[in-house]
């Protein structure tokens, strides 16, 4: 069978560029190994779909090559990508900005795209595991395990290597890397990291709000606020998967990795001593350490705290003098946990690294294959949570897709 243009993995990027590809008039076809389409898309945002945000900001993305990102978001904004949606039959609803289907199901979003794309006649193959990528004179010959494809343009959206489950597996660097292209080393992204300290095993299924600050050799490279959650070995929560990507790939350098926690970004240091004083010191009858610190942090948050701090939850706040609350406002504002691992690909959100963007035009065509396309994860770029690596999904989608119908 021959195509016009020819799309590999039917995730959000491969959907969004085989509809703009067809609406340009060309004759599209969608190579997807799984059963059906746009599986991943189910899982997002916790089944609801964050698929995009109205705050966009180059710090939303973090990729070798912001001036081209940063056009593709450009060209098919969030404004664009909402008028594209409601055209098929995808309504949204903001809630702070981040958008999600009015439905406020995952499963709404991937039916619509299924049924933009089987209704405007481009032609679906499910089950269909792309093995092998030749390159022809006048195009692309594709083979999967039982059949082969010829595509005139070649639009590669196989995503990353996150949620390998969901389909994506990373077999689309091998392809791009077959066709002389440069693989910035995947990793994951958007994951929980591992913590040195032995105390986390107490800690587990606690939260509180926080900024954490991610140190690498020493140097302060990001930071982010928000609900930290504490896990049997390490931290995880939105302020740690967006910090994550640095940090996993300095662990990756054997580089030293250190995460400062402070529970009290609010607070400058003198405020929160002069609570701690009025709590722990200037009491008109003594209590219990744990019972002057109530109300401050989750109540099983504190013992702990105060065990590394060499303090002890029932001694009486007698104990306390001057120097013991700087230094507790100290640690509070500046908790230092030395970061050893990360999870694995299987549970990040998202990959860092990939297809190098500086070997790739503004139009989603690739600078040293003629006729060749990317759109998605596959590529070097990954956005912090927030329908930030959804909204790249369907920029360079969209861009792809109708440039190669239209080049
Ligand atoms: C749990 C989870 C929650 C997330 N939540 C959000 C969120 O709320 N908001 C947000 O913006 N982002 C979210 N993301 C990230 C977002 O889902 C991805 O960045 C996005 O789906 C990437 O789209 P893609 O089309 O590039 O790749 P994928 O969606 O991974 O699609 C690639 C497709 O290619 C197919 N494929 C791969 N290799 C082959 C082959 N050789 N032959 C044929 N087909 C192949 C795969 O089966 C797959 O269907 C989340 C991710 C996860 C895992």
């Amino acid at each position: 069978m021959s195509y016009d243009v020819l799309v590999i993995g039917g995730g959000a990027s491969g959907m969004m560029a085989a509809i703009a590809a067809k609406k340009s008039g060309a004759k599209v076809g969608i190579l997807e190994k799984n059963p059906l389409l746009g599986k991943k898309i189910l899982a997002t945002g916790n089944g609801r779909c964050n698929f995009t945000n109205e705050f966009q900001d180059e710090s939303c993305y973090r990729s070798g090559n912001p001036i081209l990102s940063k056009e593709v978001l450009e060209g098919f904004n969030v404004e664009l990508t909402l008028m594209e949606f409601s055209k098929i039959g995808i309504l949204a609803k903001s809630k702070d900005g981040y958008y999600y289907p009015r439905s406020n199901q995952a499963v709404s979003v991937r039916h619509c795209f299924e049924k933009a794309i089987l209704s405007n006649d481009i032609d679906f193959f499910p089950n269909s595991d792309v093995v092998k990528i030749q390159t022809k004179e006048d195009g692309f010959l594709i083979e999967t395990k039982e059949t082969s494809y010829e595509g005139k343009k070649l639009i590669l959206c196989t995503g990353g290597k996150a949620s390998p489950k969901s389909g994506s597996d990373g077999s689309g660097y091998k392809f791009a890397k077959g066709m002389g292209h440069h693989i910035i080393k995947p990793l994951p992204a958007l994951v929980q990291l591992h913590c040195k300290e032995n105390y986390f095993k107490k800690l587990k299924g606690i939260r509180s709000t926080g900024k954490v600050s991610l140190q690498i050799d020493g140097e302060k490279v990001a930071f982010d606020t928000g609900e930290i959650q504490f896990t049997k070995d390490g931290i995880s929560g939105i302020p740690v998967f967006n910090i994550s990507r640095y940090a996993v790939r300095a662990l990756d350098q054997k580089k030293d990795v250190v995460c400062s926690i402070d529970l009290f970004p609010d607070f400058t240091y003198d405020v929160l001593c002069s609570h701690l004083r009025n709590q722990l010191i200037y009491r008109s009858y003594p209590v219990t350490i744990l019972d002057g610190m109530m109300g401050m942090l989750n109540d099983q948050l504190i013992p702990v705290l105060l065990k590394i701090m060499g303090l002890n939850a029932l001694d009486s706040t007698t104990v306390l003098d001057e120097q013991m609350i700087l230094d507790m406002a100290s640690f509070l504002k500046d908790w230092q946990v030395v970061i050893v691992g990360n999870h694995d690909f299987e549970f990040a959100q998202v990959t860092s690294g990939g297809i190098d963007l500086n070997e790739v035009n503004p139009t989603m065509e690739s600078k040293l294959q003629k006729g060749l396309f990317f759109a998605g994860e596959v590529l070097d770029l990954d956005g912090i949570c927030g329908g930030y690596n959804l909204q790249w999904a369907w920029s360079s989608g969209y861009i792809a897709g109708k440039n190669a119908a239209e080049h």
